[in-house]
Formats: C-alpha cells, sequence, structure tokens
C-alpha cells in the first residue's frame, strides 16, 4: 500500500496502475460504514484508491472542522488490512493553495435540506469530489446511502457535467442497536448514544407504516417527528423530508422511488439518516 501526500505523485501513480480503478473518498475516522465501500470497491477493481481528507469547504464557519475525529495511524492500518493499493492523503495546503477560488456550484438541490441548515455545504462537496475525481482519475466510485443528499448532488453533478465515472451507491451500516455508524458518533456521551437509536426507531417505524400500504408522506412525516419528540436528548430536529430518490422534491404521496430523511441535534453532535421508500420493490 503506498501513500501519498502530494497531486502530482498520485497523478503519476494513477497513470501506472491497472484499470478499472475504484475510489473511496472519505474524511477519516474510518468505520465499518467506510470499509463497506472499500470492500465493494476491492471485489470489483484491480486498483483500490482511497483519499482522507477532511475538507474544510464543507464545513460552515461555526461547525466541526476543527474537533473533527482524525486518527491517521489507526485509519491506514486499516486500509493496508483492506489491501487498498493507494491512499490519497494531501493537507489542505495541497488541495487548496493560495488564490484558490474556483467552485462547483450544485444548483438547487445544493440548497434544501442539509444545504438549508449548512449553506455552502454541498458546493464545498462538489468541489473536493471533483478535484478528487481529477487528481485520481477514477473509473467507479464509492458513496454510502448514509448520506443520501450527497449521493444525489454528486450522481447530478456528474450528469450535468458529463464526467466519465460510474457512481457506485452502498447501503447505510448499522450498529446492532439501529444507528447509522458515522464519525460523530464518537462525540455522543453513552447517554446520549443511547438516545439516538431513536433516530433509525422513528424511520424504521415510517418504512414499517410504508410497507403495509401507507402512501401518505404527511403521515410518515408526523410519525417520525412523534417518535423523535419523544426522546427528551433530542434538541432540535431539522428536518423531516420524504422525497424523491432522484431529484429530492418533496413528495405528498410516494408514488415512486423516495427517501425519507432527518437531520438532528443530540448534545454536540448534529446527526443524518435516511431510508429508501420503493413502491416497485416490496
Ligand atoms: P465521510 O468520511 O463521512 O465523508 O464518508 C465517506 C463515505 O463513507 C461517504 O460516501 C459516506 O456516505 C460513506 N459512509 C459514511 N457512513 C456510512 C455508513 N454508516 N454506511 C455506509 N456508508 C457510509
Amino acid at each position: 500500500m503506498k501513500v501519498i501526500r502530494t497531486i502530482d505523485e498520485m497523478k503519476h501513480a494513477v497513470s501506472l496502475a491497472i484499470r478499472p480503478i475504484g475510489f473511496v473518498p472519505t474524511m477519516g475516522a474510518l468505520h465499518e460504514g467506510h470499509l463497506s465501500l472499500i470492500r465493494a470497491a476491492r471485489a470489483e477493481n484491480p486498483t483500490v484508491v482511497v483519499s482522507i481528507f477532511v475538507n474544510p469547504t464543507q464545513f460552515g464557519p461555526r461547525e466541526d472542522y476543527e474537533k473533527y475525529p482524525r486518527d491517521l495511524d489507526r485509519d491506514l492500518r486499516l486500509l493496508e488490512q483492506e489491501q487498498v493499493d493507494l491512499v490519497f492523503v494531501p493537507d489542505v495546503q495541497e488541495m487548496y493553495p493560495p488564490g484558490f477560488d474556483t467552485w462547483v456550484d450544485p444548483g438547487k438541490i445544493g440548497t434544501i435540506l442539509e444545504g438549508a441548515a449548512r449553506p455552502g455545504h454541498f458546493r464545498g462537496v462538489d468541489t473536493v469530489v471533483l478535484k478528487l475525481f481529477n487528481i485520481c482519475k477514477p473509473d467507479k466510485a464509492y458513496f454510502g446511502q448514509k448520506d443520501g443528499q450527497q449521493c444525489v448532488v454528486i450522481k447530478r453533478m456528474v450528469r450535468d457535467l458529463n464526467l466519465d465515472v460510474e457512481i457506485v451507491i452502498r447501503p447505510t451500516v448499522r450498529e446492532p442497536d439501529g444507528l447509522a455508524m458515522s464519525s460523530r458518533n464518537q462525540y455522543l456521551n453513552p447517554e446520549e448514544r443511547r438516545a439516538a437509536t431513536v433516530i433509525s426507531r422513528a424511520l424504521f417505524e415510517a418504512e414499517k407504516q410504508f410497507k403495509v400500504g401507507e402512501r401518505s408522506a404527511a403521515f410518515l412525516k408526523d410519525l417520525v417527528y412523534q417518535i423523535l419528540r419523544s426522546e427528551p436528548l433530542i434538541q432540535q430536529i431539522d428536518y423531516v423530508s420524504v422525497a424523491d430518490a432522484d431529484t429530492l422534491e418533496e413528495l405528498e404521496t410516494v408514488d415512486r422511488k423516495a427517501m425519507i430523511s432527518t437531520a438532528v441535534r443530540i448534545g454536540p453532535a448534529r446527526l443524518i439518516d435516511n431510508v429508501v421508500l420503493d413502491p416497485h420493490s416490496l
């Protein structure tokens, strides 16, 4: 496994790599969610590239960029075990040298849901992902359904800007009690960690009602709100949404593939989760 810190070296290593190249972008603090993407990439490509970069441009000024968990030695040990070929670990100067000022504007889908709560977030995501694609030149890139809106935004960028990369979305990996794995779960104390299970419980209850025939988005959203509000340690619910899985347009009736998603604040953490509702595959 080769660990590379500069763009020039990465471009050179990629030019020598056997194709197809499978690429998994991450911010590190790796967990089983990340590893599931890496294993999918390993199974489908002779070359696997992983990046570890806590991207400052996708964090708001009052967000957790400074205290975001970082443990490069542990991450590299895990990547070695997964037989990753190339790891790209640039520093902020390498990715954003003085004078950097060119951005990818994700348009309207970048301004709703997560984008409304975190202005500029998806501009930072699209910009860094396009840069990483240009540096690592993957044939396939792997993303987690956990960040459901991110998947939609990135697929849209690939389509709108005619990028030659196939986007592969993999299912959300959960803890045994249902909590979606996230590097940010580390922020929770034991009491908050127990309370956080309410998020997946609420979404699974809506999924259950959907599976027995409920199609009203208002009903499903109300159900999720009610269950979330029953947990006193949930300080704020940023949104509960039932939206078209491809366009993120809010739905009144779940008559096509949809995503029910939520974002909540609990203790020092802001956590997101979602479940896909598909009336055509029940
Ligand atoms: P991050 O390091 O949080 O930027 O995540 C890197 C990639 O891992 C993104 O594509 C995430 O959607 C994905 N990911 C994070 N958590 C999970 C999870 N619990 N299950 C599946 N994929 C995940």
